[in-house]
């Protein structure tokens, strides 16, 4: 963006800027990641206080700051806007900006398959328009207007995730950012704890609607009941579905996994063949959603074709590594939670790629007064006659370990708390260029730890 300090100002009503001429180009909160141009934005948190790295912020090259009244020593003779709030300020300035930008908005939350869903939207429509999309996870009530004020005045398209842990979240950033399209991924367990219960979870997700253009579309996991239920209490709603039931809008099929991506079918809105270089069922209702809104777009099928070939992902989601000794890893270790957990459990056990197949599995976390049942429940999903080997890191992972002791022999399962060298001892010991190991638990509990001693 291109602004002066006094349209900022303008925009935030406030009087007293200084040196309102100032050129700003961007919104930074870390000056340890400002740019040329930016204006730095000091929040007070519990532990630092922004304010002090004023200084900073300009020597790293800060156009202007924020600087919110009632912190002590203002700076002088430089420009500032001083504001009530930093987290408001910051708000109303991606609002502001939203208002005047003539891109196209897309929205998109869910419980799992957000960045995913991000990624592959964001290369199947890249051939066609210019698009920018959320940077790495930076989805909540300061990512999101961060993400918004980093848009070029040019982009045509923005791609936005919008993650939450409570009621009111989704209904604010939804507001702010105004989408055109709205995609509900799918509805999981996470945030179980905050939201009380599973219709509690998509009721969170729905309040996407709450901000979405008049003309605006919904897409949305018609596999899941809980959002049908939704859908048909809001008859004035565009709506599109996707996902593996007859039922749905598009429609995937007959899907097929190799080393290099999934190949399915689809019928529906569109019909034919399709490919993406991702690995994953549930990835293909990513690209499901990708479709609906390509073809939404106006794209043509075969422009719909190309572009979800080009479809990657960030990293750490269903990642293939492959390491020198010739094991294939699967590293899908960014988070989990009982259905993500579930779904690359069975891309593992259905895969044809190697013979060998292998769980490392860490705890879930944040799942609330239920954890011990979903752990527990995980033992229902693994089918021994298809997996080789068991990994279990973490203490809860002990209620899974327990479950499993009767499936598989002493010498295939094996248990920690804490020690990923057992992990990796193990896996060197038994592992080989038949095996596919899938690394996957809850961000803490940093699995991909594991891979540093294979690369
Ligand atoms: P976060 O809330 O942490 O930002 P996210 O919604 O952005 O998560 P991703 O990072 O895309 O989700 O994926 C998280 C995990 O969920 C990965 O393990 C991924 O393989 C899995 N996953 C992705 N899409 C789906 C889906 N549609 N259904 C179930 N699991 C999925
Ligand atoms: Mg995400």
């Amino acid at each position: 963006m291109k602004k002066t300090l006094k349209q900022i100002a303008n925009w935030l009503d406030v009087k007293n800027a200084q040196f309102e001429d100032t050129i700003v180009t961007g919104v930074s909160i870390d000056t340890r990641t400002i740019k040329k141009g930016d204006l730095f934005i000091p929040f007070r948190g519990e532990k630092v206080n922004g304010h002090r790295y004023v200084e900073k912020a300009f020597e790293n090259g800060a156009a202007a700051t924020v600087w919110v009244m009632g912190e002590p020593n203002p700076p002088k003779d430089v420009p500032v806007l001083f504001v009530e709030d930093s987290e408001i300020a910051l708000q109303e300035m991606a609002r502001q900006y939203r208002n005047e930008h003539n891109a196209i908005f897309i929205g998109i939350t869910g419980s799992n398959g957000k960045t995913s869903s991000k990624d592959i939207l964001a290369s199947a429509l890249s051939p066609y328009y210019k698009v920018q999309k959320t940077t790495g996870n930076f989805n909540n009530q300061l990512g999101l207007p961060i993400t918004i004020l980093s848009l070029d005045e040019d982009t045509e398209i923005a791609v936005l995730e919008m993650g939450m842990s409570g009621f009111g979240e989704i209904e604010f950033l939804s507001k702010l950012a105004r989408p055109h399209y709205a995609v509900i991924t799918n509805i999981g367990e996470a945030h179980l704890q905050d939201l009380g219960s599973r219709e509690g979870i998509a009721k969170a997700k729905f309040e996407i609607i709450k901000g979405l253009d008049e003309h605006g579309v919904l897409f949305y996991d018609g596999d899941e009941p809980l959002l049908q239920n939704l859908v048909g209490k809001e008859p004035n709603l565009n709506v599109e579905s996707f996902g593996f039931n007859e039922d749905n809008s598009l429609v995937a099929s007959n899907i097929v996994t190799t080393e290099k991506g999934s190949q399915f079918t689809v019928r529906g809105e569109l019909n034919g063949e399709f490919f993406i270089p991702v690995l994953g069922e549930h990835q293909v209702k990513n690209a499901l959603n990708a479709m609906l809104i390509s073809k939404s777009l106006g794209l043509r099928d075969d422009q719909i074709h190309f572009g979800i070939e080009q479809a990657k992902l960030t990293d750490m989601r269903m990642q293939v590594i492959q390491s020198s000794s010739g094991i294939l890893f699967i590293n899908d270790a960014y988070n989990a939670a009982p259905t993500s957990m579930t779904a690359a459990i069975q891309f593992i056990q259905t895969t044809h790629m190697r013979s060998e197949k292998w769980l490392v599995l860490g705890d879930m976390l944040e799942l609330g007064e239920n954890e011990r049942q979903f752990h527990e429940e995980l033992a229902s999903v693994i089918d021994e006659s298809k997996i080789t080997k068991v990994c279990l890191f973490g203490n809860r992972m002990n209620w899974l370990y327990e479950k499993l002791q009767n499936k598989f022999a002493i010498e295939n399962l094996i248990h920690t708390n804490d020690d990923y060298e057992q992990i990796i001892n193990y896996i060197k010991h038994h592992a080989s260029e038949e095996s596919i190991i899938l690394l996957k638990g809850s961000r803490g509990m940093k699995l991909e730890t594991v891979l540093e001693s294979f690369k």
